[in-house]
């Protein structure tokens, strides 16, 4: 087994989601090593290999895998909270026992669409401080080129830091 145990670390509300939670959890092996290969196998993965950094949903669940650990939000409640890090572990050494069949994948995905974007934006309809009527509308004028993630000042509020992360990443394709 590659990956040898994943263990929750902490645990609180979803800032994005009511009701929902976020989890941190913690890898007991590095994970670096199969990042590339995870980027070829997650159709929905977008990758940064310099930065050692690859987001990824599942359902409505936001996951963000580093080195040695993951970051997850929108999680339905601390059991799906134990049973998504299961599910990770399992996908990790899946992944690394079928690498000899994968082609690993070095450079980032192609460019996010407004529906992607959306899924990781705050989600505050009708706050409007970023100009636009809605979450939705200002992923699609991101992709469009006409706002740019600094102009959604609630992303950067504390709290939020594991989003704005994959955001980051995310957005980096679009310049
Ligand atoms: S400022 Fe941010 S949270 Fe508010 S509507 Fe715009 S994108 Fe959504």
């Amino acid at each position: 087994m590659f990956l040898n145990d994943i263990e929750i670390t902490s645990v609180a509300p979803c800032i994005v989601v009511p009701n929902r939670i976020r989890f941190r959890a913690r890898f007991s092996d590095d994970i670096t090593a199969v990042l590339p290969y995870l980027n070829a196998v997650i159709k929905n993965a977008v990758y940064n290999h310099e930065g050692k950094v690859l987001s990824m949903t599942k359902d409505e669940r936001l996951i963000t895998l580093y080195p040695q650990e993951v970051t997850v939000a929108k999680a339905l409640s601390e059991d799906d909270a134990h049973e998504t890090s299961a599910w990770i572990k399992e996908l990790i050494n899946k992944t690394y026992v079928d690498r000899e069949n994968t082609e690993p994948i070095y450079e980032k995905r192609s460019r996010p669409t407004p529906l992607v974007i959306y899924g990781w934006l705050p989600q505050k309809t009708g706050c409007r401080r970023c100009g636009e009527q809605t979450c939705l509308a200002f992923a699609a004028q991101m992709v469009n080129g006409g706002k740019k993630l600094e102009e959604c000042p609630v992303i950067w509020e504390p709290g939020n830091e594991d989003l704005l992360e994959s955001l980051k990443e995310m957005v980096s394709v679009l310049v």
